[in-house]
This record gives C-alpha cells, structure tokens and sequence, in this order.
C-alpha cells in the first residue's frame, strides 16, 4: 500500500482550529493536513483577499470602510485556491490574479476586522468555506470555524498565546519578508484585531464550549503535532473508513 493511498484510507474528519491572531494556526493546521493528506484552508487569507479588493477599488479610503460600496463589490469578487507545491500549500487568486504576497501587510492587518464584521461578507464566505469542506477531509483554520462554518466538526481546537510572543512572531515573518513596520506597531494591531474579533456582533471569535485549548506560547510545531497525537490520536487509530 503506498504511502498516499494509508492516508487516502484514513477516516475523513473535520477538524476546525479557531483562536486569536497570529498564533501560528496556519502554520499548525498545515501541518496536520499534510499529516492526513487533508485540505487545508487558510480562512483568514479570504477576509484578507476581500480587504485587498476593496483597498484597491476605493471601499476603503484612509482606512475607513465604506460598508455599503464593499458589499456592492461583493458579487465581483471570485475567490479561488491553487495549490501551490513550492509551499506545500494553497495560494490565493482574487478574479485569477494571485494576491497570496499582497494580503498580509500591516495595512490589510488593520482593515481586516471591520471588513470581518460586515455580514454580508461572511456570508459569502462562510457559504465557500462549507462547499469546501462538503466531503470532509480537511483542516481550516479561522475565529468561527469551530462555531459556526462547521459545528458538527469531529476535532475543534481553539489556539492561543502570550500576546507579546504573537506580536514577535508576526514582526518576524513581515521583517523577513522585508516589510518595515516597529514591533509597537504589530503589538498593537494584534490588541486591536483581538478586541475587534471577540466584540464584533455577527460570529465574534469565541472558543466553540466543545473544543480543546492549546496555548502554544512555547512549543515548537513538532510540541504542537505531539500535544495533538495525545489528544486526539485515538480518533485516527484502526480506522480505515
Ligand atoms: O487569520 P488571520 O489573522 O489572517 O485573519 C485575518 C482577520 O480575518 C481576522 O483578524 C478576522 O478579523 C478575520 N477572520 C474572521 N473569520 C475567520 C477568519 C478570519 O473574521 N474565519
């Protein structure tokens, strides 16, 4: 039996990982994917696509949102993933043009919760979100996956760490990336986006009372695989449905 077709037997679950910003939830939900030959979706990246647009096609002017102009663009924003092998993950196109290096700068970062909180737009998400999840089988990680996208999932896990080592963790992947931004700075957009995400009135970020917390302040990703073998191992084991 080859390797791809152990992990293709496997049960097909859903597991939704939600929680606070720039807790590695990406980095983590990928690595389970890859681990179950998943899917895996990056929620975070959609909000961001739709707050590029609308950066670009003037609903957003000196970081104010006009609502009702953003939610007219909604219909003309097509929002797709193509795997890309390089990454060992998907990229994502907005109308066929890759945005995947132009969603996480700290000026999308800053518009992202109001354009979050607009309902229209998580409708249309969140209806994307459920197709894609329709056969199971895959990992998404967000604030409202575990609550409202997929209730019914198997595994809910719900991330979160120190703040200060969220903040230095986001300064280091921009700085890498060569982006110029102080580390006040990021401190401060993870506050903000954590106060915005919890208070906002339609799906606010909120642990689903199912899932399991890690608060991965200081564990590496191989901490983070282990904590989750001991957790939920049992799910996965004799199963080949
Ligand atoms: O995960 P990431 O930090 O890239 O998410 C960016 C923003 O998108 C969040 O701060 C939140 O406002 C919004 N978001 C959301 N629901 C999700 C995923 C992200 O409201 N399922």
């Amino acid at each position: 039996m080859t390797t791809q077709t152990t992990k293709n037997s496997r049960r097909r679950l859903t597991i939704a990982v939600d929680g606070f910003s720039s807790c590695g939830k990406s980095t983590f939900a990928k690595a389970l994917a890859a681990r179950f030959g998943y899917i895996f979706v990056d929620t975070g990246a959609m909000y961001r696509a739709v707050t590029l647009f609308a950066l670009e096609n003037g609903a957003i002017r000196s970081g104010i949102v006009d609502d009702e102009a953003l939610i007219a663009l909604l219909p003309k924003i097509d929002i797709a993933f193509r795997f890309n092998p390089k990454r060992g993950a998907s990229d994502i196109y907005v109308n066929g043009d890759l945005v995947e290096g132009k969603i996480r700068t700290i000026e999308v970062s800053n518009c992202v919760s109001s354009v979050s909180s607009i309902g229209e737009v998580r409708e249309k998400l969140v209806a994307m979100q459920q197709q894609m999840g329709r056969n199971k089988g895959i990992v998404m990680d967000g604030r409202d996956i575990g609550t409202v996208v997929f209730p019914d999932a198997e595994i809910k896990i719900f991330m979160t760490a120190d703040p200060a080592v969220r903040a230095q963790r986001r300064y280091d992947e921009l700085t890498a990336k060569g982006e110029q931004v102080s580390l006040s700075e990021i401190e401060e957009n993870v506050r903000s986006r954590d106060i915005a995400d919890q208070n906002r009135a339609i799906s606010p970020l909120r642990k689903a009372d199912d899932a399991v917390v890690l608060d991965n302040s200081y564990m590496s990703i191989d901490d983070q695989m282990v904590w989750f073998d001991e957790k939920f191992g049992n799910l996965f084991a004799n199963s080949q449905l």
